[in-house]
């Protein structure tokens, strides 16, 4: 959505000299008009978006505003079919354009010409339209696929999770490429409409709202149809497909609440209803800390025993791991994941370098929400978090500012990360801390973000160069020295929330 900006730009250039026509025609012809235009031969897009850390995610050369994805599933088989068709506008002229994509391509069709295309790189589809493509022009891209996503191997690695009575695409930074053809990075978000057949009798959970019941088809089966409204980043759109009992309600401020749990859940079924029904309670408290709630509804999904072992901020709905649930209610997760949906999902990276934007903050919600339950202060947390890294652990070798794309998800990104936003808010103080972050979330809502954009917000709105704090924090290797040296002097007592940030890190962070 990012790339709007370019398109808009040439539709005001055509306005304008269409205007130009319509109202002075003699003197608005320049004595050259009706000659064709001298340019440069139509290039192929680029096959990636630049990014720092994975170059060959997303594509260049247009920009997508919607997804249709509607689909097919066999959860007996793994097999998925389906056609995606792809709303986006061209941003260069284009003799040919890559989607990003691992199965099996039966069919591609711009704007109702049929298509070739063919495979190339890890996971590159490239796409060479009958008529060249010409910047601004509307695309209506349709794919036609099928394949076994959990066989579809990039590296002996597959990012979709086969289970026992379904499946998850759920997935942190790839996920798309086993089931929708896409821009795959967060630079280019779009709206979706995700529609999913299935034998009747297994539920389809996805993200957003469910624009009207499920359908019945022919054969025994069931179509469920989800649509989501705000621009959601690729990585964020997510299908759990299984044997789930689904509780929907209305959020205190109007907004339709959905959550799901997994039936292979058992005795951690009510640990995982006491977590994620105060999902509505949690998202009303960071309302109060980081803005209004950007999305149009509210949710979470307990994952089958046998899926993900991980929790990921899915965009309105997050999926959670059956392990947060070992030991209970855990709402410090919760908290985790609700925070993404302003940090990390209407905010985005804009390279993946920047992932402290997304993990930093989420962990430092929790500090706040520890805070807030009178399970230890944010002070109280950061202490012990400090002290229980002693100075040659290796986990202060880790910069979370940019950790490098092997360790975008370190445990230093999660917790160095949250530290150092406790120190920035130490340093600014309080007032200027809170008017720091509903501002980035307001200003970029819907956007992306990078590290030195946050930071110069954080100058700007304190008056301070923070160019020091930044830099020992985020970027340098080592166990940054306290400017309070009594804080060391006696071990930190424990906080209560300990525990289960700890366990919760550990099943996030790997
Ligand atoms: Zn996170």
């Amino acid at each position: 959505m990012r790339r709007v900006l370019t398109a808009a730009t040439t539709a005001l250039t055509l306005t304008t000299a269409g205007t130009m026509l319509a109202g002075t025609p003699a003197q608005a012809v320049p004595t050259g008009w009706g000659r064709p235009v001298v340019s440069a031969a139509p290039q192929p897009g680029a096959p990636g978006l630049g990014d720092s850390y994975f170059p060959d995610y997303g594509n260049g050369g247009y920009d997508v505003e919607h997804y249709d994805v509607r689909l097919r599933y066999e959860p007996a088989t793994d097999l998925l079919t389906g056609t995606t068709t792809i709303l986006a506008t061209a941003t260069e002229d284009l003799s040919t354009f890559n989607l990003d994509f691992l199965l099996d391509v039966e069919s591609v069709r711009v704007n109702g010409w049929a298509a070739s295309s063919s495979t190339a790189g890890a996971h590159e589809l490239v796409v060479t339209p009958a008529r060249t493509v010409t910047r601004g022009q509307q695309l209506t891209i349709v794919v036609r696929y099928s394949g076994v996503p959990s066989e579809a191997l990039v590296n002996g690695y597959t990012g979709w999770t086969r289970t026992d009575d379904g499946a998850l695409a759920v997935n942190e930074p790839e996920s798309a490429w086993w089931w929708f053809p896409s821009n795959d990075h967060p630079l280019d978000k779009a709206t979706y409409d995700i529609s999913v057949s299935v034998p009747t009798g297994v539920e389809v959970i996805s993200n957003g709202v469910q624009p009207r019941p499920p359908l019945a088809e022919a054969g025994n089966r069931t179509r469920w149809i989800w649509r989501t409204t705000s621009p959601t980043a690729t990585y964020l759109a997510f299908m759990a497909i299984g044997q789930y009992d689904i509780v929907t309600d209305t959020s205190p401020g109007g907004q339709p609440v959905i959550n799901a749990y997994s039936t292979s859940l058992g005795a951690l079924g009510p640990a995982a209803r006491a977590s994620i029904e105060r999902t509505a309670e949690i998202v009303d408290w960071e309302s109060g800390i980081f803005g209004p709630y950007p999305f149009e509804a509210q949710g979470g999904v307990a994952g089958p025993v046998d899926g993900i072992s991980f929790a990921l901020e899915t965009q309105t709905r997050p999926v959670y791991g059956p392990g947060f649930w070992r030991r209970g209610a855990n709402t410090y997760v919760v908290t985790h994941e609700l925070a993404h949906q302003w940090f990390g999902d209407s905010v985005s990276v804009a390279d993946w370098r920047n992932i402290w934007l997304n993990e930093g903050f989420a962990s430092y919600a929790e500090w706040l929400w520890s805070e807030e339950q009178g399970e230890g202060t944010a002070q109280e947390v950061f202490d012990f978090t400090y002290a229980s890294y002693p100075a040659d652990d290796g986990f202060w070798q880790v910069p979370p500012g940019d950790p490098g794309a092997g360790r975008v998800f370190d445990n230093a990104v999660y917790d160095r990360g949250a530290m150092a936003l406790h120190q920035l808010r130490l340093a600014v103080g309080d007032d200027a801390f809170f008017e720091i972050l509903p501002t980035w979330t307001t200003e970029r809502r819907y956007g992306n973000g990078t590290i030195e954009q946050f930071q110069a917000l954080a100058e700007r709105i304190s008056g301070l160069d923070l160019d020091d704090l930044f830099t020992t924090w985020l970027f340098t290797p080592g166990r940054p020295e306290l400017a309070n040296a009594a804080r060391k002097a006696a071990p930190p007592t424990e906080p209560k929330s300990w525990a289960k940030i700890r366990e919760s890190h550990e099943l996030m962070s790997h």
